[in-house]
């Protein structure tokens, strides 16, 4: 017991001693907590932080107090590097591509690298998930602060900017990289940033030598290994309709991001409208759609975060049809009236739907009407 008590205080202390100073930052009141998980000689640490105007949920583990706290400090580190060169509320790389439209403008590797997959996630989903619907995202607002519905001739002028082939991503001989966008458009990589963040950052552990640990970036979780013993971590999936932490179903995933898109997230309601934050990018206005919720269970994160952007905008009928082409992408999605909930096969044997008033086919068991 005491030798335990000492271990924690140990660990406790050194995390504090490295001042994290974003623990301070935290919205939520700052958790941090140390313990001798059971298996012999394993440390872990816990502990939240706000950055990118999203709670982090961190939780390491390591064979030492020194390797746990050099952990905790990669994830601190990377996260405010990735804050730094991505947030849409500072003054970072891809803001100024947005600044600058029409201009090429120097970028790092990694918002260059973000970018290319985003085109490829653009192209591949047929415009559903489009990285150039910023000026469409900036007029609505949906989520920060926007209340009203914008004119016909305002969401026209702001549609006619959308058109990810118009985005130019090039490497001169220095080895520098540069963006250029169409003057006027607006690049928004809200779809994918996280999704792309968490695995760099799961990375970035791998290669510093952790095992197991797990990221939670706002709901888009990454898992790094196992829980423990081979066994997958269990992910609860938010129930649309209910408040925060009540979950209709558990995932079962192991080395791999499990990202969610739900129409829970951000909306306003405007006389009796709800008025949720995944726009078309044919329209302009809020896709109406009879999916409340996708989660993807991916080894790339980036993927999984944009397709879930798309799969949710595509509704029922369409994803489903897509769930089958896509046998290679792991899905899952609860319809408008959470009755229903559907399941890759790839997936199903990892997908427990705990919610009695839902019922859960999977893809494989969709039979064509011919048949
Ligand atoms: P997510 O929560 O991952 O589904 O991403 C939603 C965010 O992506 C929104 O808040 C917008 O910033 C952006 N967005 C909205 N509609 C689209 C779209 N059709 N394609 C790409 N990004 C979008
Ligand atoms: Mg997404």
């Amino acid at each position: 017991m005491m030798a335990l008590k000492k271990t924690l205080f140990a660990a406790l202390s050194l995390v504090m001693m490295a001042g994290l100073p974003e623990y301070a930052r935290s919205a939520e009141p700052a958790q941090t907590t140390a313990v001798q998980a059971p298996a012999a000689q394993e440390y872990s640490l816990q502990w939240n932080s706000l950055h990118m105007g999203t709670l982090i949920k961190a939780r390491v583990f390591g064979d030492s107090p020194e390797a746990v706290k050099r952990y905790a400090r990669i994830v601190e580190d990377e996260v405010t590097r990735f804050d730094d060169m991505m947030s849409v509320h500072k003054q970072t790389a891809l803001n100024e591509v947005n600044r600058l439209s029409g201009q090429a403008v120097p970028v790092t590797p990694e918002i260059a690298e973000m970018t290319l997959r985003a085109l490829q996630l653009a192209r591949a989903s047929e415009g559903a998930f489009e990285p150039t619907i910023g000026t469409v995202v900036n007029l609505w607002k949906i989520g920060f602060g926007g209340d009203k519905v914008p004119s016909q001739t305002q969401i026209d002028k702001a549609v006619s900017l959308v058109d990810y082939t118009k985005v130019c991503v090039t490497q001169d001989d220095s080895g520098q990289w540069f963006i250029r966008i169409a003057p006027g458009q607006s690049l928004d990589m809200g779809a994918i940033a996280k999704g792309y963040i968490g695995q760099k950052m799961a990375e970035a552990l791998v290669a510093a030598g952790m095992k197991h640990g797990l990221l939670d970036l706002g709901g888009n979780v990454v898992l790094i290994g196992y829980k423990t013993d081979n066994k997958n971590w269990k992910i609860g999936i938010q129930r649309p309709d209910k408040e925060r932490g009540a979950y209709f179903a558990v995932v079962g995933a192991h080395d791999a991001s499990v990202i969610t898109s739900g129409a829970y997230e951000r909306y306003f309601e405007k006389d009796g409208k709800r008025y949720a934050h995944i726009l078309s990018p044919v329209t302009g206005r809020p896709v109406t759609t009879d999916i409340s919720s996708v989660t993807i269970v991916s080894t790339h994160g980036a993927d999984a975060d944009a397709w879930c952007t798309a799969i949710f905008a595509m509704g029922w009928d369409r994803a489903r049809a897509f769930m089958k082409t896509h046998p290679e992408l792991r899905i899952f999605m609860l319809d408008a009236s959470m009755k229903k909930a559907l399941v890759s096969a790839s997936l199903a044997p990892d997908v427990i739907v705990t919610d009695p008033t839902v019922s859960l086919a999977t893809v494989s068991g969709v039979k064509s009407p011919r048949h």
